[in-house]
């Protein structure tokens, strides 16, 4: 592999694998959503530390290249909608096309442009949603793709190491018995987490069980170890006919949380009412975070200009891919504000997120998903573990260092 003086890469290769001095550029061959379907729900259970990611269904992105180079992402989407948008069969104007068809024969390492080639591309039934998403974990692909082309691990591609360290924090989700929620916290501790989410579940619907569970939360981390919460905004909903939380209920929610020593409170409001953020970061007494439904670099900067959040948490499988990510990276860096993306289903995104922070010049915590179920371990066997410091060591290996278990993909395929 080498740099040409324009700075795209070529891989040298002859069919016994020994260099033989002739150039040629790498062409994507095939880009397919490929449907896992699993035996188990989201949610947790009764007298029980393991919560479940969705463990019903998981879509995963793969590309191909004719060097035998492959990249793989996951992407959190309506999974049974996102192969049509893949590999579906494309309309004739421009704007109504499918992303394998506007990436077939493209070299993947120009991942720029061709990031911009799938968004207008797409941009009549895309730009934002399912399309997105798709797009953002087959940009993945192509950075792993042209990192693995570069014999380099993919921090190196995205601007190199800056961080030696990541501290994990555990993602759960929280149990509806105060009881459930201390154990699972204590397992935390037990794991060697440094801290613990809690997300979703029953928090936000009655504000004594909310005291509740946080205090027993609370008593099993300990002072030291870091505790966020993830209400979710939908809670009250449930409950009141989909009312969103007001304002100032927004902000009771968070003066009722501030005794328990958030390091933040996320993704409470809906993503799309952004005064309500603004106008309760301001008074607020926790820090708040936000962003995993959000997409393109133009949601980030709105947040940004807004001042709605104190953390932006963009998901590497929806905001746009790497390469939009790097772009938040750098506005982020301009307001002040922190990342720590949102990464939460199998070892894939964990991989992309790990070299992701690695490469940010701040970097306080990475999201790891403690709740993964058969299916979200399993298309990894696992790869990825805690250090026996809560940390999470960034895959040195070139590419992204992620190994997929191709027979149990197989095995459980359904498309
Ligand atoms: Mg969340």
């Amino acid at each position: 592999m080498a740099f040409d003086r324009c700075g795209t890469w070529r891989i040298v290769t002859s069919t016994s694998g020994q260099s033989e001095g002739a150039w040629r550029t790498v062409r994507i061959t095939d880009v397919e959503c490929i449907l896992l379907r699993g035996d188990e729900t989201y949610g947790t259970r009764r007298n029980e530390a393991d919560a479940i990611d969705q463990g019903d269904w998981l879509a995963l992105i793969r590309v191909e290249t004719d060097q035998g180079l492959v990249g793989w992402s996951e992407v959190e989407t309506l999974t049974t909608a996102a192969p049509s948008i893949v590999q579906g069969t494309s309309m004739g104007p421009i704007g109504f096309h499918t992303l394998r068809d506007v990436l077939m024969d493209e070299d993947p390492s120009d991942t720029e442009r061709l990031w911009n080639k799938m968004f207008v591309g797409t941009a009549y039934y895309g730009r934002r949603g399912i399309a997105l998403h798709c797009m953002s974990a087959i940009d993945n692909c192509l950075w792993s793709i042209k990192a693995q082309a570069a014999s380099v691990p993919l921090y190196e591609m995205l601007g190199g190491r800056k961080q030696d360290t990541l501290p994990a924090y555990a993602s759960s989700l929280f149990w509806d018995d105060p009881e459930d929620n201390h154990r699972a916290a204590r397992a935390f501790v037990d794991a060697g987490y440094r801290a613990a989410k809690f997300g979703w579940g029953p928090f936000g619907e009655d504000a004594g069980r909310d005291t509740e569970i946080l205090s027993a939360i609370r008593e099993a981390l300990g002072p030291d170890r870091d505790l966020m919460i993830d209400p979710g905004w939908y809670g009250i909903g449930r409950s009141d006919g989909y009312r969103f939380r007001t304002r100032r209920e927004n902000l009771e929610l968070c003066h009722r949380v501030a005794p328990y020593n958030p390091v933040w409170v996320e993704d409470f409001i809906h993503p799309e009412y952004v005064g309500d953020y603004a106008y309760v970061r301001e008074r607020s007494p926790v820090p708040l975070a936000a962003g995993e439904q959000l997409t393109t670099i133009w949601d980030f900067r709105r947040y940004l200009d807004s001042g709605c959040v104190d953390i932006l948490q963009p998901d590497l499988t929806r905001c746009g891919g790497l390469t939009v990510a790097l772009l938040i990276a750098e506005s982020a860096a301009e307001h002040d504000v922190d990342v720590i993306t949102h990464s939460w289903i199998s070892d894939l995104l964990h991989g992309y997120s790990t070299h992701y922070m690695a490469t940010l010049a701040r970097a306080r915590y990475v999201e790891f998903n403690a709740a993964q179920s058969r299916l979200s371990r399993g298309v990894t066997s696992g790869t990825m573990s805690l250090n026996d410091d809560g940390t999470l060591p960034v895959p040195e290996t070139p590419g992204l260092g992620v190994d997929v278990d191709v027979e149990f993909v197989e095995h459980h395929r359904v498309n």
